[in-house]
């Protein structure tokens, strides 16, 4: 039993491939290294340089490695990008998701793990956000992911392929053995920029809009840690290979933090005491969003280890000072 990890050596997916291998499992890697990194995959899993959208190449793997299952994170995944390029975000994440899911059910794969997304809510209340929740993505990002939803709900029906839809909150923090983090040079995520900050990679950074209707006027996200993420991705993997039915579970601590309170986290644990701008809204950020995260836990079993803010932040300072000195694996230039 091998599985296929689309997306493993990025981020998300490389926590996957790590936490994976960790557990005993045969990991096939496939990812195009368009933002993710060789030297994240390192063996026994493997590395298979190419597209998920190559149908031929996909096919192959999944015939040669014996492939029982697939977890599909590769995508793009920036909002404010999504929006200046729709159709770019619709062939990427939504035209090759479908011909992924059709190797899928073509070559006999009948468990399925995506990477799907808050952001398929849209504008949410302060409330926590359950899985019924309405779906109205306000970017072409959340479109672009929802759509897969859809066609995996409706593969689900019509030929028996079993999915674990997991609808990622904020993710953050890196692995606590400090093998892995995000290392994308020019990832806009809240932390990280604020990490870089507390570095000194820029001499300041930006609040982007503090007139939301929240606690102190900045946007309220659920941060959760990437390793607790993965562990809900291996508890659906279980799930599905003990016979579960499809599924769909927001993956998030049931609370919020605000920018400004993220912010002053990066400060204390850096004891770097940075400049910050503020902007205006940045376009397609939802006021809140928070996880209603019950089904997760009563479905899949899953517990949080690592609801700590604090060591969050540590976990991606710690890793970013590894690319930065350049110890550890070799980072971006
Ligand atoms: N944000 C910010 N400054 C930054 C990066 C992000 O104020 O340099 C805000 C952003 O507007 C949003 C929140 O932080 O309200 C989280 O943004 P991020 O890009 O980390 O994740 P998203 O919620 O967009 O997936």
């Amino acid at each position: 039993m091998t599985v296929l990890v689309t997306g493993g050596a990025g981020y998300i997916g490389g926590h996957m491939t790590l936490g994976l291998v960790d557990a005993g499992e045969k990991v096939v890697v496939l990812d195009n290294l368009s933002t993710g990194f060789a030297w994240a995959v390192q063996p026994p899993a493997e590395l298979v340089v190419g597209d998920f959208g190559d149908s031929a190449l996909v096919a192959r793997l999944i015939r040669e490695k014996g492939v029982d299952a697939i977890a599909h994170f590769a995508a793009k995944i920036v909002v404010p990008e999504s929006l200046s390029d729709p159709l770019g975000y619709y062939d990427n994440n939504t035209a090759k998701a479908l011909s992924l899911i059709r190797c899928a059910v073509e070559g006999g794969v009948r468990r399925f793990i995506f990477s799907s997304t808050a952001a398929v809510y849209g504008e949410t209340s302060a409330e926590p956000v359950a899985e019924d929740a309405l779906l109205k993505p306000i970017s072409p990002y959340g479109r672009s992911k929802l759509m897969v939803e859809w066609m995996l709900q409706d593969a689900s029906r019509a030929y028996g392929l079993k999915y674990v839809a997991l609808r990622y909150f904020n993710v953050a923090g890196a692995d606590p053995q400090g093998r892995l983090g995000q290392s994308t040079p020019n990832a806009t995520h809240l932390i990280k920029r604020g990490v870089q900050t507390a570095l000194g990679r820029f001499p300041s950074m930006d609040v982007y809009g503090e007139d939301y209707p929240t606690r102190d006027g900045t946007c309220v996200r659920d941060y959760i840690q990437v390793t607790d993420l993965i562990d809900a991705h291996l508890a659906a993997l279980a799930y599905l290979r003990t016979g579960g039915d499809s599924l769909t579970c927001n993956c998030g601590y049931g609370h919020g933090a605000t920018v400004k309170e993220v912010i002053e986290v990066v400060k204390r644990v850096s004891g770097v005491d940075f400049k910050v701008n503020y902007a205006p809204r940045r376009a397609g950020d939802p006021a809140a969003i928070v996880a209603k995260a019950e089904r997760v836990r009563e479905a899949l079993g899953w517990r949080p280890r690592r609801d700590d803010l604090d060591a969050i932040v540590r976990q991606a300072l710690d890793w970013e000072r590894r690319l930065h000195n350049r110890l550890g694996p070799p980072g971006p230039a």
